[in-house]
């Protein structure tokens, strides 16, 4: 049996988004710049992209811009806004995904100030650190993630959002987990920026968008034409766009039942796993449904001496999980999400995420895959 439980570092392509796709890549291959009608016919497809998303999320066209992933969104939004919005103080934390984790470090050895918001042992922010921050630094752009791609855990967009307002902070989410997966309001919440990857929710790879409330006047990040009304250079990604915009109409449409079909095998897990294996935990709150997002659960291992070869050996069994984010797949240790947890590191982490494509008896396949290598007689005294 091969099981893929690995879907917060990516999802298969739904075939309709690929049917979408394919008449970009082989019909319609204009360059979208391109005033002839070619490039018309391409042009169009992508500004008719841009209304699907930005309809879906409640927000003006405008202020959905194109770009290749998370990553460069993440990127743009940060440094962009420091540079033309006067910030000179940046929050974080230290459990954000590297593509915010390392630009904060960059813009902190560029003198800017950076302060990290206090986190509970499970990984919560804690709101009270938040708020006494923002009130002790005018300029200040936070910048927090909506749900942890390794711990799953989901911050209050709304509580943050209008601490933000109050202390006139810019307020960016790395919202690049639950783009598609929830249903984002950009009309109520207070977002500036917020982040989608196409990948992660049965779109194609090397494409996203960076929402940029109307509000924020921001430079170039990647200089170049005058792609995305001088937004962004580079001729654009025109299937990838397509398939994005494809992709999240197809997880509207359905994401109530998606959801629920979701958090279904979720809580199949966490009851299996309670009932196979002595002791077994969850790392952040990933077994609080109503606290973390319904992919991911992260599963914290009683003390084995093969614990160094779990994935390895799930992996041997044909079920592919991750130890962390995608760039550390394969691997717990280095884990700098874990690592800021209340956790006794000689605990075992495997990240299990799902999707619409996973079944109750894939999980039930993986639980006694799992149980087989915490049997008594395996594990050390
Ligand atoms: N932010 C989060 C929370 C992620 O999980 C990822 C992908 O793993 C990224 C950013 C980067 O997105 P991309 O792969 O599109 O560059």
């Amino acid at each position: 049996m091969k099981v893929y439980f690995d879907n917060a570092a990516t999802t298969a392509i739904d075939l309709d988004v690929f049917e979408a796709m394919k008449p970009y890549m082989l019909e319609h291959f204009g360059n979208p710049s391109s005033i002839h009608s070619h490039g018309r016919q391409v042009r169009t497809a992508i500004e008719r992209s841009r209304k699907k998303v930005a309809d879906l999320l409640h927000a003006a066209p405008a202020e959905v811009f194109f770009t290749s992933g998370g990553t460069e969104a993440d990127n743009t939004a940060l440094r962009c806004t420091v540079q033309d919005k006067g910030i000179k103080h940046v929050i974080s934390s230290k459990i954000e995904h590297h593509a915010v984790l390392h630009t904060v470090e960059q813009l902190e050895k560029d003198g800017i100030k950076v302060s990290y918001v206090n986190l509970d042992g499970h990984g919560r922010v804690d709101y009270d650190h938040l708020e006494s921050l923002l009130k002790s630094h005018p300029n200040t752009l936070v910048s927090l993630m909506h749900a942890n791609n390794e711990i799953g855990n989901l911050l209050d967009l709304e509580k943050v959002g209008n601490m933000c307002e109050e202390y006139g902070a810019v307020f960016h989410s790395d919202t690049v987990q639950s783009m598609a997966h929830y249903e984002h309001d950009m009309s109520k919440l207070k977002l500036d920026f917020a982040v989608g990857s196409a990948h992660k929710f049965h779109g194609p790879k090397g494409v996203g968008f960076l929402y940029i409330n109307h509000k924020n006047k921001i430079h170039p990040f990647i200089h170049g034409g005058a792609q995305e009304r001088n937004m962004r250079g580079g001729t654009e990604n025109v299937y990838g766009i397509v398939g994005l915009a494809k992709a999240m109409e197809i997880a509207y449409s359905d994401m109530a039942n998606h959801r629920k079909h979701i958090e279904r095998l979720k809580l199949h897990m966490i009851e299996r796993l309670k009932a196979s294996i002595d002791g077994i935990a969850f790392n952040g709150v990933s077994d609080d449904l109503d606290n973390s997002l319904y992919t991911v659960l992260n599963v914290c291992l009683p003390p084995n001496d093969d614990n160094d070869m779990l994935l390895f050996n799930l992996d041997i069994a044909g079920i592919s999980a991750s130890g962390g984010s995608a760039c550390s797949s394969g691997s717990s240790i280095g884990s700098h999400v874990l690592a800021e947890l209340n956790r006794d590191q000689n605990r075992g982490a495997i990240r299990f995420s799902f999707s619409k494509y996973n079944t109750l008896e894939e999980v039930d396949y993986a639980v006694e895959k799992l149980a087989e290598l915490y049997q008594p007689e395996t594990t050390s005294a």
